[in-house]
């Protein structure tokens, strides 16, 4: 049958395209694969030109019911690869653990050392830049070198040698062969230079594969099943209903259309939908006597540990912390108004892990079933008791930096991370996936990326993302030659 696939994956950003690229690697020569993507083939050019990422407007994606919190969705091939600033560290090992370590939310049923490995990988093919040193174990360095420090980022790394790194992130320092190096503009949503990785630079090959079919303006509406299996998916594609079947199928669609599809195909589950969250992230302005800011090479240059793994997770919300290098940020100027003393400032954002709720949902709108609804009512109580420790952390940064006063203490908009709503676990009964990212119930339907977090930790989410799509690919073909 003409229709029939091997595998049908839904969306081409980090969550499909690194299981793509594993499954390629796995997969006979025979294999048959169909990519879906709801949006177009929008490349640099047209996204210079244009000034923006994506040719669908975010408005005709999803309604957002607290529109003073943002969800950033960048439809297209790549997806919010095109968009993301590359901020790309690995997460901490207790993230994984904020259970059993400090009683505190709930165990991933995945580990640091599970992952270890596929982190290295990731960073490899994403040609990640960032510390000699680092803040978590790992079993090899990062490919390419730091970028260079603001004078803030050294005078706390001189006072607090394993508490500040920098920053580990895919802003190139050196070129790739198809990425420059990173200017330190800090237009990052667009990156003028293509410096910093997207799928369209750096992965974009894997779709040349004579064994992939990829079709672009194809809307996935549902997933369709036989009994507990899936067996197939059906579209949208120049206004017409169209499917095709599959002994295999994968949505990575992100995690407000991930639930969305589900919900839409009546695959149902209590928590489905239930925990959107990301990290309440916190902008905090100090005024510096002397130190100028913003000489690093790249918009953000440094990540800072010292609130992060310990005792107080138990209490209150870790946090990362970045060093903005760029005065001109996206959300507003750094600067100081007094001559001379433009750049005597630090601004850093303080990322608080959140413990997901079950009223911030995911939902099919009832005005248009067509469209997913986000409903955000706050953060947890324990991020926002992480943010109430500021002024003490900031009397800690002290130590390193001479700081004259806070200049302002704001939460930001988004840290434009979409995590929760199709969570992983072990127990079918409180969790969507297993630890394979495999459908508990349909057991040949896998649910990617962030979708699956069951909590949120303070880091960036996507090295994360990347790693667990070749970490289920693996799984998926160990199981298959076990034949189980
Ligand atoms: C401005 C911005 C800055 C960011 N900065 C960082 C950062 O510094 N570090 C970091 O780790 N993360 C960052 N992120 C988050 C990061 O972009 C996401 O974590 C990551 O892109 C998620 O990857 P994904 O593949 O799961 O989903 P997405 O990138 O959201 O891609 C989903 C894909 O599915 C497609 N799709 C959706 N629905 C359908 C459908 N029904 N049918 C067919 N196709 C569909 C989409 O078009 C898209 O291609 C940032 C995001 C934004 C917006
Ligand atoms: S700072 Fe400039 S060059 Fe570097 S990633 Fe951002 S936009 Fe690209």
């Amino acid at each position: 049958m003409i229709n029939h696939y091997d595998a049908i994956i839904v969306g081409t950003s980090f969550a499909g395209s690194f299981f793509l690229k594993r499954y390629l690697q796995h997969a006979p020569k025979t294999a048959r694969v169909l990519v879906l993507e709801r949006g177009q083939h929008d490349n640099k050019a047209w996204q210079l030109q244009n000034r923006r990422t994506s040719s669908i407007d975010i408005e005709d994606l999803y309604i957002n019911n607290q529109p003073e919190k943002e969800w950033l969705v960048s439809a297209g091939f790549g997806g919010n690869s095109n968009c993301w600033w590359g901020g790309a560290t690995r997460m901490m090992p207790g993230d994984f653990e904020l259970q059993s370590r400090y009683g505190v939310g709930v165990d991933w049923p995945v580990k640091y050392d599970d992952l270890e490995s596929y982190y290295g990988e990731v960073e490899e093919i994403m040609a990640i830049s960032g510390p000699t040193d680092s803040p978590m174990p790992r079993s090899r360095p990062l490919p390419l070198p730091p970028h260079r420090f603001s004078d803030p980022d050294v005078l706390l790394k001189k006072t607090f040698p394993d508490g500040w790194y920098h920053s580990a992130t895919v802003r190139a320092t050196v070129p790739t062969g198809t990425r420059g190096v990173c200017c330190a503009t800090g237009l990052c949503e667009l990156c003028p230079t293509d410096a910093k990785f997207t799928i369209q630079n750096g992965l974009a090959y894997i779709y040349d594969d004579p064994r992939v079919t990829l079709l672009l303006q194809a809307e996935v509406e549902e997933v369709q099943k036989k009994g507990d299996i899936a067996s197939g998916v059906s579209y949208i594609r120049k206004g017409r209903t169209e499917s095709a079947t599959a002994d295999l199928v994968i949505l990575a669609a992100n995690a407000i259309f991930n639930p969305f599809i589900l919900l839409r195909s009546g695959i149902t589950h209590d928590r489905l939908g239930k925990g959107l969250h990301e990290q309440l992230p916190v902008d905090v302005c100090l005024n510096l006597d002397g130190v100028k800011a913003y000489n690093g090479s790249t918009s953000i240059s440094g990540n800072g540990y010292l609130f992060y793994e310990g005792e107080h997770r138990r209490d209150y919300a870790a946090c990362l912390i970045e060093t903005w290098n760029s005065p001109f940020n996206y959300r507003r100027a750094a600067l100081r108004t007094e001559q001379g003393r433009w750049t005597e400032r630090a601004y850093l954002r303080f990322m608080f892990d959140d413990l997901p709720r079950d009223d911030n949902t995911v939902t099919i709108s009832t005005t248009n079933p067509k469209l997913p609804v986000t409903n955000f009512h706050g953060y947890s109580d324990y991020a926002m008791r992480g943010m109430d420790q500021i002024p003490a952390m900031v009397d800690t940064l002290a130590k390193a930096l001479p700081i004259e006063d806070i200049e302002s203490i704001s939460i930001g908009r988004t840290t434009a991370h979409i995590q929760g709503t199709a969570v992983m676990g072990n127990d079918s009964a409180t969790s969507v996936v297993d630890r394979y990212l495999v459908h508990h119930q349909l057991r040949n339907l896998l649910v990617l990326g962030a979708s699956a977090y069951p909590t949120a930790s303070p880091a960036y989410p996507t090295v994360t993302i990347s790693a667990l799509s070749l970490w289920a690919a693996d799984h998926l073909f160990a199981k298959e030659s076990k034949n189980v």
